[in-house]
C-alpha cells in the first residue's frame, strides 16, 4: 500500500468506527483496525469522510442585465472548495449560442475545455436547457452517453426561463431516457411585476430584491414543477429549496410516492432575511435567489434535512465582488449581480450548526453533504463514500478546531464573506483526491489543472 490513514474516526453509512484506511494509487484498497504502509498519515482524534461533493457551482458564470462574471475561476473556486474539504464539483454548461448554430455538445466541449485547464479537483457539468425545440430534444440521448444525465430548467430569468409548455416537454423527452431535471423554481412573471412596482416608487435598495421574491411564489412554482413532473411521469429535483411553502410541496409530492428530491443551501439555513436590514448597501451581499427568508423557515429545513425530505446540502456558490460587481445595483437592486460565496466553508458551517447543535447526527451530515450527492447524480460508487475500490478522495477534519472565517484568510476570489468574524468549530485539516494530498494542514499542496472531468453514470434515486 502506498499510504495508509491511521486511526481516525471513520464515517460509514451510519456508523462512525475507529479503522485505519489503505489507499494504492488513487484507490481505497482496505478498511481495517491496523494496515501498514510505505507513509501513513495521522488522524488520531479526527472524523475521517469521504470528500465532500457541491452539486450546484457557478464558476465564471457571465449572467444578469449586466453580463457580469462571477469571480471565481475554475481554478481559483476548486482550490477553495479543496481546502474546505471539497473534492468533487458539478458546474453547468452555458446555454448554446443557437444562432451561431451551436449545439449543446459544442456548449459542453467549450465548458469542458476551459475548466479542464484549471480545476483542482474533479468535477461533472450539467447540461442548461433553455429552449425545448425537437433538435434540443433529440440530443438529450447523447449528452447522457457523455457523461451528463442531469439537466438544469430555470422557471425565473429572462433568457434562461421555460415556459410550462416547454417544462412539460422537456420533462416528457427525460423520462424516456432517464435524464434528471434539476430545477429553479420562481414565478418569473410576479417577480417581475413586483420589481417593476418598486421601482416605479423609488425603493431601489437591495432588501426589495427580497420583497420582489416572496417565499409563496417559490412555493407555487415549486408545487407547478411538480405537477408537470406528475403529468411527465418524470422524476425531479428541486434546487436550492429555502421556503416552508417550497418545502411543503416537496413533502406533499413525496408521501404520495412521487419521486421529488431537493437541495438547501448553507446560507438558508444559517442566515435570515434580517442581513437586508443591514445599513447602506452592505446588504447587497447577501441578495441571491431566492432570498434569504425567516428563521422559521431555517428551522423546517433543517428538520426537513434530518427527516429527509431534502437529501442535499449544495452551494449555489456564485460569487461576485462587493466593490467592483454588487456595486453596479447602488441606485437599482435589480442590477445586482446575483449570488453569494460558500464553496469553502459549506462542510464546516453545517457541522457547526448541524452537528455540534444536535440537528444532525455526523451520519446525516455526511449523507448530505458527500452520499446523497454522489448517488443521485450518478457518481456512486465511485464518489461519496469510504468504500473499497471507491477513489481515494478522503477529509480528514478536526471536530474541535475552532475557526474565525474571514473573506481574508479563505481561498474564494471575492472580497467577502456572509459569515465574515463568525467562529466555527470543526474544520478540514488534510484533504486528499484520488489518493493525493492536495490540502495538508488547511494549506492547498495539489495543482490547478489536476481534476478530471467525470462521465457520470445513472441517477440512483432513493427510493421516497
Ligand atoms: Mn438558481
Ligand atoms: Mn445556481
Amino acid at each position: 500500500m502506498d499510504l495508509v490513514i491511521r486511526g481516525g474516526m471513520v464515517i460509514i453509512g451510519e456508523n462512525a468506527f475507529r479503522a485505519d484506511i489503505g489507499i494504492e494509487g488513487e484507490r481505497i484498497v482496505a478498511i481495517a483496525a491496523r494496515l501498514e504502509a510505505r507513509r501513513t498519515l495521522d488522524a488520531t482524534d479526527k472524523l475521517v469522510l469521504p470528500g465532500a461533493i457541491d452539486p450546484h457551482v457557478h464558476m465564471s458564470l457571465t449572467a444578469g442585465p449586466l453580463r457580469l462574471t462571477s469571480s471565481d475561476d475554475f481554478a481559483t473556486g476548486s482550490i477553495a472548495a479543496a481546502c474546505g474539504g471539497t473534492t468533487t464539483l458539478l458546474d453547468f454548461t452555458d446555454p448554446p449560442d443557437t444562432n451561431r448554430g451551436q449545439s449543446l455538445r459544442d456548449a459542453l466541449t467549450a465548458r469542458r475545455t476551459l475548466a479542464d485547464a484549471q480545476v483542482a479537483v474533479d468535477y461533472g457539468l450539467h447540461i442548461t436547457l433553455t429552449d425545448a425545440r425537437d433538435a434540443t430534444l433529440a440530443e438529450i440521448p447523447d449528452l447522457i452517453a457523455a457523461g451528463c444525465p442531469t439537466f438544469k430548467l430555470y422557471m425565473a430569468y429572462e433568457g434562461l426561463r421555460l415556459d410550462d409548455g416547454q417544462l412539460w416537454a422537456i420533462l416528457d423527452a427525460l423520462a424516456r431516457v432517464g435524464g434528471l431535471p434539476i430545477v429553479h423554481c420562481e414565478n418569473h412573471h410576479v417577480i417581475v411585476r413586483l420589481a417593476a412596482r418598486y421601482r416605479a416608487a423609488g425603493q431601489t435598495a437591495p432588501r426589495y430584491h427580497a420583497l420582489a421574491r416572496p417565499a409563496i411564489m417559490e412555493g407555487e412554482a415549486t408545487a407547478r414543477l411538480i405537477a408537470l413532473a406528475r403529468l411527465a411521469d418524470c422524476p425531479a429535483y428541486i434546487v436550492h429549496v429555502s421556503c416552508r411553502e417550497a418545502l411543503a410541496a416537496v413533502r406533499a409530492a413525496r408521501a404520495s410516492g412521487q419521486r421529488i428530491y431537493g437541495e438547501t443551501c448553507p446560507h438558508y439555513l444559517t442566515l435570515t432575511a434580517h442581513e437586508y436590514d443591514r445599513p447602506g448597501f452592505e446588504s447587497a451581499k447577501y441578495v441571491m435567489s431566492p432570498p434569504l427568508r425567516t428563521a422559521a423557515d431555517q428551522e423546517a429545513l433543517w428538520h426537513a434535512l434530518a427527516a429527509g425530505d431534502l437529501q442535499v446540502v449544495a452551494t449555489d456558490h456564485c460569487p461576485f465582488f462587493y466593490e467592483e460587481q454588487k456595486e453596479h445595483g447602488r441606485d437599482d437592486f435589480t442590477l445586482i449581480p446575483g449570488g453569494i460565496p460558500g464553496v469553502e466553508t459549506r462542510l464546516a458551517l453545517i457541522y457547526h450548526h448541524g452537528v455540534n447543535q444536535g440537528r444532525l447526527s455526523p451520519a446525516q451530515w455526511v449523507v448530505a453533504c458527500c452520499t446523497n450527492p454522489a448517488r443521485l447524480f450518478g457518481l456512486w460508487p465511485q464518489k461519496g463514500q469510504l468504500g473499497i475500490d471507491s477513489d481515494a478522495d478522503i477529509v480528514i477534519f478536526d471536530p474541535q478546531r475552532e475557526v474565525t472565517l474571514h473573506a481574508a484568510s479563505l481561498h474564494q476570489r471575492v472580497d467577502y464573506t456572509p459569515y465574515e468574524g463568525q467562529t466555527v468549530r470543526g474544520y478540514p485539516v488534510h484533504v486528499l483526491s484520488r489518493g493525493e494530498l492536495i490540502v495538508e494542514d488547511g494549506r492547498f499542496v495539489g495543482q490547478a489543472g489536476r481534476g478530471r472531468f467525470l462521465p457520470r453514470g445513472t441517477p440512483l434515486l432513493p427510493p421516497v
